[in-house]
């Protein structure tokens, strides 16, 4: 029985619209999701034994019950019963992505558990039904068992891969002190936009979306294309909410690059296409806001999400 060393990556969203609320309470959504190459550390021991513990480095991220961590490893325990009272777990997380940043840190710490358990039990599962599991744990976690680049739909667990881009870099910036609720970003969008009796704003909403010229920039590789193309609907209902994160965004912009907020935010990301050009941004970005609160990060898009890292008997 070997221990496992995995690296999680965090994603972010090149695009994604919301295109309606469902009786479920999910939304309908199409969204272009990249994995990038600033992970987390997730190591996974035999316990020997019907036992699942969990340690994690971040003092903002629970270490119990809830942990989307812990919910993986119990689901897995539930589906195999067996190799689970045999060997047990022991999860130890270190975490490097920052947490309720938009960047799907649970859900990748998630899908390495995932993918971790099925190769100490032995349980040959393809990445299709780890997927499947994935989707019993939450929206992102399925595309967070593969990851690279895809086409998301239907509340996110639909996915298509698209050519990979492997040759962008990402300056991530994100207040530490700052969060924002993903389930108050959806519900506001749904009140502001969804509700709609009035046919003209829905009308302006759909023509300002389209996510095949974005899929289309992906597949023939046009990274100034994509650039012009990031759109996230939920900037419209956090961006006036926070106007740190508005901010943050127009000083991105100001040094001639691509900008966007990630997902529910509030982290930003701008796009660049050198390691250079992007410590240059990093550089700008730290002098024109100047506050000890926001963190950056560089990282790169990478091909895939979970990578082992070692694997030790
Ligand atoms: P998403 O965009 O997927 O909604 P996020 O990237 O904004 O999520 P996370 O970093 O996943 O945010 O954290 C959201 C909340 O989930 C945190 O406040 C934390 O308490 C909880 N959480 C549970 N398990 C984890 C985990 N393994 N890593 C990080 N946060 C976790």
């Amino acid at each position: 029985m070997h221990s496992y060393s995995l690296l999680a990556s965090a994603k972010i969203n090149l695009y994604l619209e919301i295109l309606r609320s469902r009786p479920d309470g999910y939304h309908d959504l199409v969204m272009v999701l990249q994995s990038i190459d600033l992970a987390d550390q997730i190591d996974l021991r035999p316990l020997g034994g019907d036992t699942i513990s969990l340690h994690c480095n971040h003092a903002e991220v629970p270490q119990d019950e809830s942990n989307l961590a812990y919910k993986a490893a119990a689901l897995m325990a539930e589906k195999f019963p067996e190799p689970f009272a045999k060997y047990g777990v022991d999860i130890t997380i270190q975490k490097r992505i920052p947490v309720g940043a938009g960047l799907a840190g649970g859900s990748t710490n998630a899908a390495a558990v995932l993918v971790g358990l099925n190769l100490m039990w032995n349980l040959k599962l393809s990445d299709r039904q780890l997927q499947y599991l994935g989707s019993l744990l939450g929206s992102d976690v399925p595309f967070c068992v593969v990851g690279g680049t895809m086409l998301a739909t239907g509340r996110g667990e639909y996915l298509s891969s698209l050519p990979t881009l492997d040759d962008l870099y990402v300056v991530l910036g994100k207040y530490r002190s700052l969060s924002v609720s993903t389930a108050w970003a959806y519900q506001t969008f749904r009140h502001q936009y969804l509700n709609l009796s009035d046919a003209p704003t829905l009308k302006n909403h759909l023509q300002r979306v389209d996510s095949e010229k974005m899929v289309s920039a992906i597949t023939s590789k046009d990274n100034s294309q994509i650039g012009q193309l990031l759109y996230n609907d939920l900037e419209r209902v956090v961006l006036p909410a926070y106007p740190q994160v508005k901010r943050l965004k127009e000083e991105f912009q100001h040094t001639g690059c691509a900008a966007m907020m990630s997902g529910s935010g509030p982290t930003v990301l701008a796009l660049t296409q050198s390691r250079t050009k992007a410590q240059q941004i990093l550089d700008s970005i730290k002098i024109a806001i100047g506050d000890s609160d926001l963190e950056l990060w560089i990282s790169k898009f990478t091909r895939s999400s979970i990578q082992v890292a070692s694997a030790v008997k």
